[in-house]
């Protein structure tokens, strides 16, 4: 608040009809510097003047000619604005004059008693008081219409004032809660010691602020933000400790689900790493004390990464969800399914006793993810690897444990897929070789360390080459020659395979070309083709062009696909072999039989050439299955009017009963192994055209 500021100037107005009166104030104040006075002799004319000039403070005489009494100060109080009113009363009226104080006017003077200083003080005295009313009119107002509730106790902690806000959020009215300690509001949450540290701090430091919960009237208990400062004091009947509290149960809410936010997979809504980790902490605490096992698994779905670059994020992101509902509905409610990211999944099993509970969890996720995905149209056959990693015997914290089952999951992975493998402590060194050979094969892209040998294709019938199977070598300057079932698999993971299969495709094209320069036109070229290579729909029309760009036959070129590969991904699958195929280019099946291929898709899709993997002509002639398989599939191969090729053929028996059983071409070490083009050219000379090899 300001103090008196005298010298500022102060506009004074004077209300009095009686002239003589008038000229006597006004006598009384022309010496003081500070005052501007100005008179007016009735209510009428004072209240124009207050119309239209500014005033600090006004004299009223409470009887005027056109108004007086109470209903006059009434009128000039609704109309002085900031101006202090006084009130001129006689010296048999002065109880007129505490009237009017009551009233609102800030000070009364006795006509007739006025000194020169008193009616200047008074002046000057009545500015400052109305100031200081205006001031606390605003600090009520702020105080009752502030969102925060107030609370204001005395020294002994006894409420002595509350605002609408405290009353609208704990529900009590001020009558309730007027000389009671605050302590009626506690919840309980908070123990003795939370209280004891709160008055210390207000003791030593003059406030607290913190998070506390309370009590409502009605009983929720809700959080607050409250913060108490001590003011006034020290003498304990002048110190007050106020305390300011905001209801935070909608900020506590946001907070939560932030947390929520943090803590888990947006998309799926599962448990992201981060709490998986806290639970694993938790359940590897837990498994100590009780010398219990928990298994980790790490789950990573096959061909997911084909489904989202040919269909889309949007499949993709449908396919992890619906992924996660089977999961989620085929573990214990004490497991923990997470999303790592990506296609990667991690499932925390406590209390787990021997290998073959593990198994009996890891067939269970298996099965759940067995059933084909309806989806937007498509059929999506998922599966997944799963590693597994125990505690105490793989590792005895998360990071171990984690690495440990992914190193597993890998190991699943390099067995075929759809299987689960325990994690067994030689796996690590492989895993380090097999980041290590990833960093090589990106060098050997580089380094031109790539060749491609070629394995003949013969008719039975005619002992005529037919075409040729294009099979990559890779000569490692540290390791020599590496065959592809080790490096086609790690390329395939690390998508280095795109750029290896271009290069494939584009070395073939040059040997087709460099053979018709060397007089062989008609050399017909296999290349076997990953699914994420097929993956991209320029496939077809990148192949045809390179054709073109050679000068080649389109018939001089076939695509090999794998079993898998055609069915991972059906819908544009079958756009893309239709490409193909409109093309000229020749499309194969490669190592049929070991996938999961429908027969009635089979007929769909327009494939020239089924290829009979080489586990079943081996000792196809012997008492076993194979021979049923093979016959079986020859059946359909003459259903469908595909023709057949049988792989691996070692031996004389095995090409003789597949002769028998009515197979027409076949490749394999009896005839020749993938040679080089130079080698492959002698052979030619050499071998072919003979009755027996
Ligand atoms: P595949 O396409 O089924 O190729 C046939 C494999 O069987 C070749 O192994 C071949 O050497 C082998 N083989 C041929 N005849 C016989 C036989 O009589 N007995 C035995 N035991 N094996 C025989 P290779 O060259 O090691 O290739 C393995 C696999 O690697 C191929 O299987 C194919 O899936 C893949 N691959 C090879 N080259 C490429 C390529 O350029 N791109 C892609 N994506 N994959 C390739
Ligand atoms: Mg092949
Ligand atoms: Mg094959």
């Amino acid at each position: 608040m300001t103090g008196l500021q005298s010298d500022a100037p102060k506009s004074v107005l004077l209300v009095d009809d009686n002239p003589l009166d008038s000229q006597l104030a006004a006598a009384r104040l022309e010496r003081f510097a500070d005052i501007r006075l100005s008179c007016v002799s009735s209510q009428a004319e004072c209240l124009d003047f207050l119309g239209k000039h500014k005033v600090d403070a006004i004299l009223l005489d409470a009887h005027l000619p056109d108004g007086e009494g109470v209903e006059l100060i009434d009128r000039v109080l609704a109309n002085c604005g900031p101006a202090a009113v006084i009130i001129l009363t006689g010296s048999d009226d002065e109880q007129f004059g505490l009237t009017a104080v009551n009233r609102g006017c800030q000070d009364f003077l006795v006509k007739g008693a006025i000194h020169n200083q008193i009616i200047y003080r008074a002046i000057l005295y009545a500015i400052e008081r109305k100031r200081g009313e205006a001031q606390s009119r605003l600090y009520d107002e702020v105080i009752n219409t502030i969102h925060e509730g107030i609370c204001i106790t005395d020294a002994r902690a006894n409420i002595v004032s509350v605002n609408p806000a405290f009353c609208r959020i704990t529900g009590y009215q001020p009558s309730e809660v007027i000389g009671q300690n605050p302590r009626l509001l506690s919840s309980g949450r908070q123990d003795e010691g939370f209280y004891q540290a709160l008055w210390e701090a207000l003791r030593q430091q003059g406030a607290w602020r913190g998070e506390i919960w309370n009590r409502a009237k009605s009983g929720e208990i809700y959080p607050q933000w409250l913060s108490i400062s001590a003011v006034g004091g020290p003498d304990p009947d002048s110190l007050r400790y106020v305390g300011v509290f905001l209801d935070i149960t909608a900020l506590k809410a946001h907070e939560h689900s932030l947390l929520h936010l943090a803590h888990h997979d947006s998309l799926t809504g599962l448990p992201n790493r981060l709490l998986l980790q806290d639970r694993v902490e938790r359940a590897i605490e837990f498994a100590r004390r009780d010398q219990s096992r928990i298994a980790l698994l790490f789950l990573d779905l096959d061909h997911f990464k084909i489904v989202n670059d040919s269909l889309g994020h949007a499949v993709g992101d449908e396919l992890l969800k619906r992924v996660s509902a089977r999961l989620s509905g085929v573990l214990r409610r004490s497991d923990t399914v997470a999303r790592l990211g990506g296609d990667e999944f991690m499932i925390l099993a406590s209390d787990v006793g021997s290998a073959a509970e593990i198994a009996e969890i890891a067939g269970k996720i298996a099965e759940a993810l067995a059933a084909p995905v309806e989806l937007a149209g498509h059929t999506l056959n998922i599966g997944g690897s799963i590693g597994v990693a125990v505690f105490p015997e793989d590792g005895g914290d998360f990071p171990t444990l984690m690495q440990h089952a992914d190193t597993a999951m890998y190991r699943a992975k390099h067995n075929g897929r759809n299987t689960f493998c325990l994690f067994d402590p030689h796996m690590n060194a492989e895993a380090v070789d097999r980041l290590r050979m990833e960093a090589e094969l990106r060098q050997a892209i580089a380094n031109g360390e790539f060749e491609l040998h070629y394995q003949p294709q013969i008719d039975l019938g005619t002992r005529r080459l037919i075409g040729v199977e294009a099979l990559i070598r890779w000569n490692c300057r540290k390791r020599g020659l590496v065959p592809p079932s080790v490096f086609i698999p790690i390329a395939e993971e690390s998508n280095l395979i795109s750029q290896i299969g271009a290069w494939v495709i584009e070395e073939a094209c040059r040997q087709l070309a460099r053979w018709r320069e060397a007089g062989l036109p008609g050399m017909r070229v296999a290349v076997n083709v990953s699914a994420r290579q097929f993956a991209n729909s320029a496939f077809a029309e990148t192949l045809a062009r390179l054709l073109e760009r050679h000068r080649l036959d389109h018939s001089q070129m076939e695509v090999e696909l794998t079993e898998s590969t055609v069915m991972a991904n059906p819908k544009t699958t079958i756009a893309q072999l239709h490409r193909l195929r409109a093309a000229g280019i020749q499309v194969s099946v490669d190592d049929f039989g070991t996938g999961y291929s429908s027969l009635s898709y089979l007929k769909r899709l327009p494939i020239s050439t089924i290829k009979i993997d080489r586990s079943f002509v081996h000792d196809v002639h012997a008492e076993n299955d194979n021979a049923a398989i093979v016959a079986a599939i020859l059946g359909l191969a003459k259903a469908l009017d595909m023709s057949i090729i049988a792989e691996g053929v070692e031996t004389e028996a095995e090409e003789n009963h597949l002769r028998g059983a009515g197979a027409i071409a076949v490749q394999g070490f009896r005839y020749a192994r993938p040679m080089p083009p130079a080698a492959l050219v002698s052979w030619m000379r050499r071998d072919l055209g003979r009755t027996a090899f």
